[in-house]
């Protein structure tokens, strides 16, 4: 039998990784929502234009990038280079580090 040996940094890391991935799909999902059900409520509701809209909007347009660029210069646990950056190229959706093929939710430097 073989034993899996866990790194809690690693786990740390792991978790700090989910956090970015799930801020960014937050602003992604709702921001784009939440301007959605605005744009559907103007006029119906309010009976004119929704003058918070475009601050939605401009809090999104700045939001988005901010997360994106945190997930994708998230920091590889075994080399500390960025996870899904190599160059100019992002590649967000990456199985293993593209630095040193560390395997996406490795428990350990060992990993295969
Ligand atoms: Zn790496």
């Amino acid at each position: 039998m073989r034993q899996v040996f866990k790194d809690p940094s690693y786990e740390a890391a792991w978790q700090r990784y989910r956090w970015r991935a799930l801020a960014h799909l937050g602003a992604l999902l709702g921001g784009f929502l939440s301007a959605a059900l605005l744009a559907v409520m103007r006029g119906a509701v309010l009976g004119g234009p929704v003058a918070g809209l475009k601050y939605l909007g401009l809090s999104w347009f700045i939001t988005l990038p901010i997360t994106s660029y945190r997930v994708a210069r998230w920091p590889c646990p075994r080399c500390g280079h960025p996870f899904h950056q190599r160059g100019e190229v992002a590649l967000c959706t990456t199985p293993s580090c593209l630095h040193c093929g560390l395997p996406k939710w490795a428990a350990s430097a060992h990993a295969p």
